[in-house]
Order: C-alpha cells, then sequence, then structure tokens
C-alpha cells in the first residue's frame, strides 16, 4: 500500500445487513474492544468461527473472496486473544485485511461514544447490522459518524513545499497543514482558511489528491494540493509554531542529515511529500 488504509477492499454487501441476512455458520468473525482488534501474536487479525465468538454487539462488514466478515464488540479484548491497537496494527498487514479492521474500529469507536439518543437521551439500540442505532422512544435513526478533515500540500511559483511545526513537535519536525472542515464549508474553501489561519498565506487553486480513513475516533483525512498566491508567512503561534518554504533539494539534503523529520510512510501526509518531491526523501519520524 502506498499509505496505511488507502484501499477498501472488500464487498460492504449492504443488502445483507437487514434482519440478520448476513448470518451464516461460515461467517468469520474479527473480536473488537475500541480499536483493539484481537491477533494471532501480535502479526494479523484473529479470525474465529462465529459459534466461538463472545458475547456482543455485531458489526457485518462485508464480503471477501465470497466469505463472509464480521465483528463482536467487546468491553475489552481479552488478554489470551493478545488484543493490538488498529492504529499499530493496521499498516504493517495485507491491504484485504486492514479494510475489514479500519471499517470495523471505525464502527466500534461510533458505538461506544453514541450508546444514547442525541435527540431525547434515552438509549438507543443497534441496527441494521450494527450501521445504525435507533431510539426506541423518539424514533430518531442515528448514523456512524465520520469527521472530514483537509489535509493540503501548499507549493509556491517556484514550487517549493510550505511546512509547518506544531509547538508541541521538536525542532526540525515539520508536516503538512491540516485542519477540520466546519459546517457549511466546501473542501476547497477549508484548505483555503486552514492554511490562511495557520501561515497567512493566500491559496488560489486547489485539487483534490487523494484521502485516508483515519477512525480514531473518526476522521477522514481528504488530501490536497494547492497553488499558493502569496509568500510571506505569519505563523499564528497557536496551531503552528513555525513554518517555511522547502525545495525538493532542501528536502533530499535535509532529510538525508535529520536535520528535518517528515512523517511516516503510513501517514497521506508523507504520500503528499513523496508525490510532490518524486525522488528520494530519507528520514522520518521515530
Ligand atoms: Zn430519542
Amino acid at each position: 500500500m502506498d499509505y496505511a488504509f488507502d484501499r477498501t477492499q472488500h464487498d460492504r454487501s449492504a443488502h445483507l445487513r437487514k434482519a440478520d441476512a448476513w448470518r451464516g455458520p461460515d461467517v468469520r468473525v474479527m473480536v473488537i474492544g475500541g480499536e483493539h482488534v484481537a491477533t494471532d501474536g501480535g502479526a494479523g487479525i484473529r479470525w474465529i468461527g462465529i459459534d466461538e465468538a463472545p458475547e456482543g454487539e455485531w458489526i457485518f462488514l462485508g464480503t471477501k473472496d465470497d466469505v463472509r466478515h464480521a465483528a463482536v464488540m467487546v468491553d475489552r479484548v481479552p488478554a489470551e486473544l493478545e488484543p493490538v491497537s488498529l492504529r499499530v496494527l493496521g499498516p504493517t498487514i495485507a491491504a484485504d485485511e486492514a479494510s475489514l479492521g479500519v471499517h470495523a474500529v471505525g464502527i466500534a469507536r461510533w458505538h461506544q461514544n453514541h450508546r444514547f439518543c442525541a435527540s431525547c437521551g434515552q438509549p438507543t439500540d443497534i441496527a441494521e447490522a450494527g450501521h445504525v442505532r435507533i431510539c426506541p422512544a423518539c424514533g430518531t435513526h442515528h448514523f456512524p459518524r465520520t469527521d472530514p478533515a483537509v489535509i493540503m500540500l501548499i507549493t509556491d511559483g517556484d514550487d517549493r513545499a510550505l511546512l509547518g511545526r506544531q509547538p508541541s513537535w521538536p525542532e526540525g519536525r515539520f508536516s503538512t497543514l491540516a485542519g477540520f472542515v466546519e459546517p457549511g464549508e466546501s473542501l476547497d474553501d477549508a484548505v483555503r482558511r486552514e492554511v490562511m489561519e495557520e501561515v497567512g498565506i493566500e491559496v488560489g487553486e486547489v485539487t483534490y489528491a487523494a484521502s485516508q480513513p483515519w477512525p480514531f475516533p473518526s476522521s477522514l483525512m481528504l488530501g490536497f494540493f494547492g497553488q499558493a498566491e502569496t509568500s510571506d508567512i505569519t505563523v499564528d503561534q497557536d496551531e503552528i509554531a513555525e513554518a517555511r518554504w522547502f525545495t525538493r533539494d532542501e528536502v533530499t539534503e535535509m532529510t538525508a542529515s535529520s536535520d528535518l523529520l517528515l512523517p511516516p510512510n503510513v501517514s497521506i501526509s508523507r504520500w503528499l511529500l513523496q508525490t510532490w518531491h518524486g525522488g528520494t526523501i530519507h528520514g522520518r519520524w521515530a
């Protein structure tokens, strides 16, 4: 994979969600507690038979290679099932397994935090094989949330890249800028607003590049390239402590000497940087 969770590999088979139509003796089951999944020795997702599954609420994930896959949610995955956070496991396993894992964790995290009706406060019931919660008191249907965030590589007329350092990061650690989309805002306007707020640069043309689900707990990272129309940087000192323009040669040389540390390969941020750079970028964050 080019970065973690970059492809969906399973057929979600939504037509099987109603009335437990997905259930059957051959379903493969993942045990999940929050963002932790049962593993085989920490090396991959542990799949068990539906008859061996512990008590819990169910999510039908879909079909892969004609086999149905589901997840059962427990409060905490027992130690003997070798739980590992999908945040750690996901980038190391095959893309088709990661695809099922990221679907399950996104839904499981939502269930954890949405047990009660946001309209009337009553406990809600799980429905549609885990993809809806319904309030028995007022009838409201609640759907899993995805919170869109934009992440953008901004370049100037000399094709230099704009990177920033957050206040909590050590000297030399930089990344692309990013921020959450606000209600009533288009994605390209969110890119322009965040860049203006954080570093005072005006952005003109914005081009969508790729996306990365990041359900820890519920983000969808939407990656963009953007063209700067100004070049004088004014950092906000709140979200960004330092920002500057980097040429390709500076990125090559400074990552080789570890004077510049960029995000790891699992991130869409690194992928945006790599796509812009086109050559070899060296080190990364530990
Ligand atoms: Zn209600």
